[in-house]
């Protein structure tokens, strides 16, 4: 691996992006002795996708949920802040019956065996070893962050769903269209085999398996799933604490010149009354990291892209993913999640999570039909969440206004031909061209883990001047 000239210490250095692309770069940079890192958000708040809310004194997430020992960076970030896990286990499934409008739960180990006998739980049994041996044969791939050279190995170039079927694996389908589908990753036949790879190494898949086995209770904290007792978005919160950021940031134009990078912005300055008054302001910068996965016409609504950068963001796509929550009253859920198995289609909740049994909030999964979510949108998920609720005993608790409604344009991500035709590779040479980097979950997988490791190899190799780890 190449090591590059380190960047002074001393360099200005603008991030786009308070979300864990943006404050784990910063994060990084700032314990390689980088002085002048400024973090410019969009939103009053820091987290992205990590959204965390507090009711009655519980922390509830939003958006992203699990951490499994697996996720080693971001561990070793939480002890250096000092952000507290707690275990999260127990899983079961609903069916909706459309003709009856009525719902039951059933158990989630069978349905993905294909049966509760002896027979199935064996054959299940040696299909997730295969699983975990093909896995790990493969491990040296994976090692590395990011995608460069992915060519080199034409049978993971394929979908998730033809790579299962290649190695004998097919009748899995049912168990990873939990943590794949219904988070929001796509349906297996779309989703690159890497990516799913990636996420689903030996650590993570066992914590998946074990988290909704009934003996979970009984297992070790690292074997099962994980998340921060205050929320992700406390964590990063806590990240954010020795990071100097700018809220409320709206960056009007970015230029790039071979002096330097020209930002023009506003920011919120005064408040009177109810009147917000914004000023402009103009800096400079030695270097731009942009963390923002965002469509190519916002992006270029402020930043000159160039023709190859206009080409890579060009073929990226996105899954439309929204999480709404209620108060539900008269009813708590038999586990802490229950997914919605078979997959409903569009529009339905594919998840419904009880974080806290005491608590009547839940929150409800589900992908969009369409990629531009609208309010029609909301109101279709509205109303399946209102049906499968009342079939399941509960109601949407009227009296209480708690609700939330986020529709994210998720899992910034490429196809299978991408992988086969060095886009990656191209990716990674253009990082540093116009002083400009690009981080978040594009350029490994759309889970903190990746993208956090991603932003290391970034900083080490960029501006610390050394080999990646
Ligand atoms: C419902 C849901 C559940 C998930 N569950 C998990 C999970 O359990 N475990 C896991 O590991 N991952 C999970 N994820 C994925 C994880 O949340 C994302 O991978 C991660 O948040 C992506 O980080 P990012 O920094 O690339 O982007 P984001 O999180 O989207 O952050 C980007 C930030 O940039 C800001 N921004 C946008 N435009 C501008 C602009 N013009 N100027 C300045 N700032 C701007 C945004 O406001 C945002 O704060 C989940 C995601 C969702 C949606």
């Amino acid at each position: 691996m190449i090591s590059r000239n380190p960047v002074d210490r001393e360099a200005r250095i603008l991030i786009l992006g308070a979300g864990p692309g943006g404050l784990s770069a910063a994060h990084f940079l700032s314990r390689h002795g980088f002085k002048n890192v400024t973090v410019f958000e969009k939103l009053g708040r820091v987290g992205g996708m990590c959204r965390s809310v507090t009711e009655d004194n519980q922390s509830f997430d939003l958006g992203a949920i699990f951490v499994s020992s697996a996720y080693r960076e971001v561990l070793r970030m939480a002890r250096c802040v000092g952000a507290e896990l707690e275990r999260f286990e127990g899983a079961t499934a609903f069916v909706y019956d459309e003709t009856s409008q009525s719902a039951r739960y059933h158990d989630l180990l069978p349905y993905v065996m294909g049966g509760s006998s002896l027979s199935a739980f064996c054959r299940f049994t040696g299909l997730c070893l295969r699983y975990l041996w093909k896995r790990y044969r493969i491990r040296k791939i994976f090692r590395r962050p990011g995608w460069a050279g992915i060519d080199a190995h034409p049978a993971l170039c394929v979908t998730f769903a033809e790579w299962l079927d290649h190695n004998g694996l097919e009748d899995l389908n049912r168990l990873f269209e939990i943590p794949v589908t219904t988070f929001g990753y796509g349906f297996l036949d779309e989703i690159p085999a890497p990516y799913v790879l990636r996420y689903m190494g030996i650590r993570t898949f066992l914590a998946m398996l074990f988290s909704s086995a009934p003996f979970a209770r009984l297992l070790p904290s690292f074997l099962v799933a994980q998340r921060f007792r205050y929320g992700f978005q406390r964590f990063w919160e806590r990240v954010a604490w020795d990071l100097n950021i700018r809220l409320n940031v709206d960056v009007k134009k970015i230029e790039r010149r071979e002096e330097g990078i020209f930002v023009k912005y506003t920011h919120p300055m005064q408040m009177l009354g109810d009147e917000v008054s914004h000023a402009e302001e103009h800096a400079r910068f030695d270097y731009l990291i942009v963390a923002c996965p965002l469509l190519l016409e916002e992006l270029e609504s402020f930043l000159d892209l160039t023709e190859e950068e206009r080409w890579f963001q060009s073929k990226t796509r996105f899954i439309p993913y929204a999480v709404a929550s209620f108060e539900i009253a008269d009813l708590v859920l038999p586990m802490p999640v229950a997914f919605h198995l078979p997959l409903p289609s569009f529009d339905q909740p594919m998840i419904i999570a009880q974080q806290h049994r005491e608590n009547e909030l839940m929150a409800f999964y589900a992908r969009l039909a369409s990629s531009e979510p609208t309010a029609a949108d909301e109101l279709r998920l509205r109303e399946n969440i209102e049906r499968y609720i009342g079939a399941l005993g509960g109601r949407i608790n009227e009296q209480d206004d708690w609700h939330s409604y986020d529709a994210w344009l998720y899992f910034k991500h490429v196809g299978v031909e991408e992988f086969s035709r060095r886009y990656f590779d191209r990716w990674e040479e253009a990082q540093g061209k116009n002083r400009t980097f690009f981080v978040g979950g594009l350029f490994d997988f759309d889970y903190v883990e990746g993208i956090v490791r991603y932003s290391r190899y970034l900083v080490e190799q960029h501006f610390a001047g050394r080999a990646g780890s």
